[in-house]
């Protein structure tokens, strides 16, 4: 199909003719917001890629009314370019009506996953990924240790140097995959950290899945800035994946299971705050509502979460920083990240907590909060268009002349340091948190 831009108005009545139901389905209410004025065309990766209306927002929300509405296959052209769509969420930031299209294409994709049969080896691989790994910490620490062994036995180096990789057509995504830890963040789970002198808040940190193999570092760098100003930081045990790979994937059955028990195991305690260092995790722990039916209980429990739930760099620009900041003269420049800049609206903090180190130098990048193409899993799925994106992305990281690039998502921080690989930049990728943990004395973080 070529979407067209639409040229009427849907209205109410002729909507809700598909037979979907339920939390999973795109509303009128939603998708009756789009006035068609293109307004975010020009804000969308694949829209500037490929120029064309059905890989862009319009179209996109366009194509979905229309399987809604029962005129439009759910068949492999509408799979096709809902799965381009890398779920940025950059239209929404755009939008001067208010579109919320990570609502609606998350929804479109669970229509998908419902209603269509993709390729067996697809079949295989999502439900691998998204039934049978990341919901289960057991096995999420099992493959993290082949992969330890495939990393650090000399068969990765063997892999690269041959040329192997080539031949199964696996090279750049093996470029992307995550160094994985020697001692996973597994083992903290159920410990306390107390605060450096008078506490100033009690929050909970949520740790994630994937980040727990290979982004141990950052999690104590988090803990060290936290407890260095003030705050007592829970690890609560039984916490779990917070299913934002497999929402975005539109395994919302997944999700909602995961989102059960975060419930449960995060609103045992009141705590001042939840908080997170990875937006990606952190925008579907503010979204849980969207997953459940205005009147279950657990749409319920969602909102008290959601009132609790921060990303850390907002958690800690509203506090204030409390312990003091060694001079860093650094130059370093900012990558937002998408589910923090446009799926939570958080702009300012993380620029905050930058500033307010001595010596640092923001340099501000052209396009900063245009995404890198990680994007979730969209970089495994979709690896030619994402590095395609990463490409101008390295351009733009490049011409600040700052040798540090801050970002504020592990996701994002793989596809950075993957890119200055790749584009030789020879800039370094860190967190937010790691930046600051050089700055309360432990310069060489997050090693
Ligand atoms: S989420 Fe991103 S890629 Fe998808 S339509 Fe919006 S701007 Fe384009
Ligand atoms: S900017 Fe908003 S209202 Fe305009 S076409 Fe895009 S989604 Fe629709």
């Amino acid at each position: 199909m070529s979407a067209s831009a639409p040229t009427a108005q849907l209205t109410a009545t002729s909507a809700h003719s598909s037979g979907f139901s339920g939390p999973d389905q795109p509303h009128y209410e939603d998708y009756g917001k789009c006035i068609h004025c293109g307004l975010c065309l020009n804000h969308c990766p694949t829209y500037k890629l490929w120029g064309l209306e059905a890989d862009s927002p319009r179209g996109r929300i366009r194509q979905i009314v229309l399987v809604e509405q029962g005129r439009l296959a759910l068949g492999e052209t509408f799979v096709r370019h809902i799965d381009q769509c890398l779920d940025c969420r950059a239209c929404e930031t755009a939008c001067p009506s208010g579109v919320e299209y990570g609502k609606l294409v998350e929804a479109a994709r669970a229509q998908i996953e419902q209603h269509y049969r993709r390729p067996f080896f697809s079949r295989l691989a999502r439900d691998f990924a998204f039934r049978r790994l990341l919901p289960y910490p057991q096995r999420i620490a099992l493959a993290a240790r082949l992969l330890r062994i495939y990393q650090s036995s000399g068969l990765q180096a063997l892999a690269r140097a041959t040329g192997a990789l080539h031949l199964f057509g696996l090279a750049d995504r093996e470029r992307l995959l995550p160094a994985i830890d020697g001692e996973f963040f597994f083992s903290r789970l159920g410990r306390t950290y107390p605060p450096a002198g008078h506490r100033r808040a009690r929050v909970a940190l949520f740790a994630g899945c994937v980040a727990q193999v290979s982004f141990t570092a950052l999690h104590e760098a988090t803990i060290r800035v936290l407890t260095a100003n003030g705050c007592e930081v829970v690890v609560p045990a039984g916490q779990v994946c917070c299913g934002a790979l497999a929402a975005h994937a539109g395994v919302r059955d997944v999700t909602r299971s995961l989102a059960r028990t975060n419930l449960e195991v995060f609103l045992r305690e009141d705590f001042d705050a939840v908080v997170t260092n990875a937006a990606g995790c952190g925008s579907t722990l503010k979204e849980y509502e969207l997953l459940f039916d205005a009147n279950a209980p657990e749409h319920a429990q969602a909102a008290r979460f959601r009132s609790k739930m921060r990303d850390v760099t907002e958690f800690l620009a509203d506090l204030g920083l409390s312990a003091p900041l060694a001079t860093l003269p650094l130059r370093v420049t900012y990558q937002d990240s998408c589910h923090l800049v446009h799926g939570q609206k958080v702009r300012e903090a993380p620029r905050k907590l930058i500033r307010s180190i001595p010596g640092v130098e923001l340099a501000e990048m052209a396009m900063a909060d245009y995404c890198c193409g990680s994007a979730g899993s969209y970089n495994v799925t979709e690896t030619s268009t994402s590095l395609a994106i990463l490409a101008e992305k390295m351009k733009h990281a490049r011409a600040t002349g700052a040798p540090i690039i801050v970002t504020a998502n592990p996701g994002c921080l793989l596809q950075m340091r993957a890119g200055t690989q790749i584009h030789s930049t020879g800039q370094e990728v860190v967190h937010v948190m790691e930046l600051l943990d050089r700055a309360i004395g432990n310069p060489t973080s997050p090693r």
